[in-house]
């Protein structure tokens, strides 16, 4: 009774009875200025010191098989030899350039990189248009032959996060995926004339999971969420995946950023044994390597002959030297793009050189045009 009036007593001043504060990791939770920080805006300084080694130039020549000339901002054959010092300055070789386009597309911007050889390699885009119209598949091969004559040694990036690699985004069942039986004839034309193919499937994990509390990833990252939206899940991208490669047995497949299963090597792992035409790219994909940099070495060195180096980050200097200091170095503590820290992986020479340009010479199409 009297405590009951002693809370009566409390409610109307304006107190609460006295709380036992919160724990958590054995500590008080109490409020503070923190609270109103939102995590958009959360940018921790760190006071770790560790070492801090400034890679100028990559250990081998590196080639580069994930740029796109949008994403480099060339937007004329003068940026081209803007980008060159670029890469002359960071030791990338020859960079490959995915230009999203087939016919006069292709062949207009093919020219401003064909002009160096011994630098770029260009692939072409997937003809989709009227895909849903007889003689799709015809009409598909014939567009590839043509950007075979002005120049493609392969094709990529192909997108498929699940609304299908046509361009505009269509319904469930109305859409043109990568295991579509009509894209068979392109995937066999390609092992025809060895020009490996660069696809884009899915997408990180995360992206399948809600947006809230317990996402993964920054809320700078949710612009690729797929939660709840019309798309098949990541586990049915995945089998799609499979189909192709059992399918086409002869074409070479790179399934970039580590196929999007770089949270889960064990996974990948029994893919890569599954399906021997299964290549992989990094790009992108830092995070993950620099997450689990133990699990990442070994599993670069298990599969040593399968996978490439790629960025797909744009074309600025120091993030060619953020990625040398990723595979070469043994720095600790690194600031990712993401809020994850990253760890140097050291891997071994002749395991970095396979990874930087062995593995691209050997299954890539070097014919000159
Ligand atoms: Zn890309």
């Amino acid at each position: 009774m009297g405590r009951h009036i002693l809370y009566v007593i409390c409610l109307l001043g304006g107190l609460a009875p006295a709380q036992t504060p919160q724990m958590k990791y054995g500590v008080p939770v109490k409020a503070g200025p923190m609270d109103s920080v939102l995590l958009k805006d959360y940018e921790p300084e760190s006071s770790v010191v560790v070492p801090q080694t400034q890679v100028e130039k990559a250990r081998f020549p590196v080639i580069d098989v994930h740029t796109h000339d949008d994403m480099s901002e060339i937007k004329s054959p003068h940026d081209v030899v803007r980008w060159l010092k670029t890469l002359d300055d960071t030791g990338v070789a020859m960079a490959v350039v995915f230009i999203d386009g087939t016919g006069d597309t292709f062949a207009r911007k093919a020219k401003w990189f064909l002009a160096y050889p011994d630098r770029f390699q260009v692939w072409c885009g997937l003809e989709t248009r009227d895909f849903d119209k007889p003689g799709y598949s015809t009409r598909a091969v014939a567009a590839l032959e043509q950007c075979y004559r002005d120049g493609a040694r392969g094709v990529g990036e192909i997108s498929d996060k699940g609304w299908g690699i046509q361009d505009e985004k269509r319904p469930p069942g109305q859409r043109l995926h990568i295991d579509d039986p009509r894209l068979d004839p392109v995937w066999q034309k390609c092992a025809t004339l060895h020009l490996p193919v660069n696809i884009h499937l899915a997408d990180h994990p995360s992206c399948f999971r809600p947006l809230g509390p317990h996402q993964e990833r920054t809320p700078d990252f949710q612009v690729f969420n797929l939660y709840g939206k019309p798309v098949p899940s990541y586990e049915e991208l995945l089998a799609k995946r499979g189909r192709v490669l059992a399918r086409n047995p002869k074409t070479t497949f790179i399934f970039c950023h580590l196929s999007n299963q770089g949270n889960d090597l064990a996974a990948l792992r029994t893919d890569m044994d599954r399906y021997p035409n299964l290549y992989l790219d990094i790009a992108a994909r830092d995070y993950e390597l620099g997450r689990t940099p133990r699990a990442a070495a070994l599993f670069l060195a298990r599969y040593s002959d399968r996978v490439m180096f790629g960025t797909d980050m744009g074309a600025d200097a120091e993030m060619y030297r953020g990625w040398w200091r990723l595979l070469e170095t043994a720095d600790e503590y690194i600031r990712g793009r993401l809020w994850w820290r990253q760890y140097g992986l050291e891997l071994p020479a002749p395991l970095l050189e396979k990874l930087y340009r062995k593995n691209a010479q050997r299954l890539l199409n070097w014919q000159r045009p």
